[in-house]
């Protein structure tokens, strides 16, 4: 396995672990610049990616190449230094011969090429795959292209982390960039920061026609608008200016719009006003056509036995999926052997279920579930009894009861020392509520997507 093959299988390991943005952001144009004597050189393009590679990720790299080469590592260092000899990527992939192509090195990872409105080129509505879990948000997204601006406006998409939510958002994009150039994709942290930005350097005429002049405006994970009043202030202007336009505007969230905490009620009733449709978790044969197709494109076989093995064994987003994978054909691509059932089982071992289910504490869940309403963990532990408080505390409880089957005295004990009568009756509460009201059904589903995606 040469250093290319090494860091592909690093890389695809490490990519399960991060959202996508997250995995693109730090890692792209990374490279092993050389591996000798257990000293592992990363080159880097930038002295800020080095820094956080170098902070955040040293730990996981170094495992995740340890586990590769199968030797111990002692030290990895990061270097700023661009790659020489990057081999010049052929213009038309059809050209290759099949010959060529088994005999070809294998593709260094590629660097998902971002277009000029930063749209991924790979979120094709062509290599998505349709299931009964994303059929209606597809189906949406496809009237919306057909008539932007006219049919469903907003279209609000929603759905736990992984789902394709962004996929169908910049497959929109992508479309439409055929037919105007006023395309114009940002997710609402980069919009809060322009916006914060434009408003401290006397700016903020320029941004409000950047924002508001365009034929598509995308904005991804809307939900992080919570809170933030002056970025919903400005957003409801662009918003309203675009739409009485009939400029189409799309929006994904991890939650439905009435379900986003800190959000103006005349924001929830624009981004209701349209279409609002979710993303689900897919059923198995969706997973494995996902799987077969990525396989594909990959110019990869694997058995049917294998993919159902796969697709039975990763149960929370697609992300995953394609993460586990990547994993499967690394591992084997570098050893040289055919895959069967044993070996990938044993692969993905670290991220079937079982495992996963392990390491989550009920300090996570307390975590997670503040950090999805958007309160801190000394407020949701802490005494007040203001509903907004009260009704994540309970949640926290019913979830650690029921992921994690903890003791009531327990469960008290981490909710900041409280009686375990305390905890019963929470539990109780909500698993009560949880059988009429939809919403509360779906908050919980979307916090339990949570707990397997650690915080970007
Ligand atoms: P989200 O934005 O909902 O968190 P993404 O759109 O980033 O999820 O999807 C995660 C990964 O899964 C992406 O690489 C995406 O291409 C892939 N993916 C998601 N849904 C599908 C699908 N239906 N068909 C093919 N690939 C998918
Ligand atoms: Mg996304």
């Amino acid at each position: 396995m040469n250093n290319d093959q090494i860091w592909q299988a690093v890389l695809g390991e490490i990519e399960i672990g991060m959202s996508r943005a997250n995995f693109i952001t730090w890692f792209k144009d990374t490279y092993i610049s050389s591996l000798e004597n257990g000293q592992a050189v990363i080159g880097v393009p930038s002295e800020f990616a080095k820094r956080w590679l170098e902070n955040k990720f040293y730990k996981i790299i170094k495992g995740s190449l340890e586990k590769t080469v199968g030797e111990k590592i002692s030290e990895v260092i990061c270097r700023v230094e661009l790659r020489k000899n990057q081999p010049v990527k052929p213009v038309a992939v059809n050209t290759e011969t099949t010959a060529e192509k088994e005999t070809a090195a294998p593709k260094p990872v590629e660097a998902p090429s971002l277009n000029r409105f930063g749209l991924n080129s790979r979120y094709l509505f062509e290599n998505f795959i349709v299931g009964k879990a994303n059929e209606l948000a597809h189906a949406a997204c496809r009237a919306v292209i057909n008539n932007p601006g006219r049919v469903y406006n907003p279209l609000f998409i929603y759905g736990g982390v992984g789902l394709g939510k962004t996929h169908l958002l910049q497959a929109i994009g992508n479309e439409l960039s055929k037919t105007t150039n006023k395309i114009l994709y940002t997710t609402s942290e980069s919009f809060t920061n322009n916006y914060v930005q434009a408003i401290r350097s006397g700016q903020g005429k320029e941004f409000k026609n950047a924002y508001r002049n365009v034929d598509l405006l995308l904005v991804d994970d809307v939900q992080f608008m919570g809170g933030k009043d002056g970025t919903q202030e400005e957003f409801f202007h662009t918003f309203n200016e675009l739409h009485q336009n009939n400029k189409q505007i799309v929006m994904t969230s991890d939650r439905p719009p009435k379900s986003i905490p800190a959000i103006e009620t005349r924001l929830t009733s624009r981004f209701e006003s349209g279409m609002v449709v979710d993303v689900g978790k897919p059923d198995i044969e969706t997973k494995i056509a996902i799987l077969e197709k990525k396989a594909y494109e990959k110019n990869y076989a694997l058995d049917r036995e294998i993919l159902l093995y796969v697709a039975n064994n990763i149960q929370n987003n697609i992300r995953e999926l394609e993460g586990a994978l990547n994993k499967i054909i690394a591992y084997h691509e570098f050893n040289n052997t055919t895959p069967s059932v044993k070996s990938v089982k044993d692969i993905l071992s670290d991220l079937t279920i079982d495992a996963r289910s392990k390491s989550l504490s009920p300090k996570d869940i307390v975590e997670t579930v503040a950090r999805f309403y958007n309160i801190n963990v000394k407020e949701l532990t802490g005494d007040s009894r203001k509903k907004e408080l009260v009704t994540p505390r309970q949640i926290a409880i019913f979830l650690i009861r029921e992921e994690l089957s903890t003791s009531y005295p327990t469960i008290g004990q981490e909710l900041g020392g409280r009686d375990h009568t305390t905890a019963m009756h929470a539990y109780n509460k909500i698993s009560l509520e949880k059988e009429s009201n939809e919403r509360l059904n779906q908050e919980l589903n979307s916090i339990k997507q949570l707990f397997y995606s650690p915080p970007n």
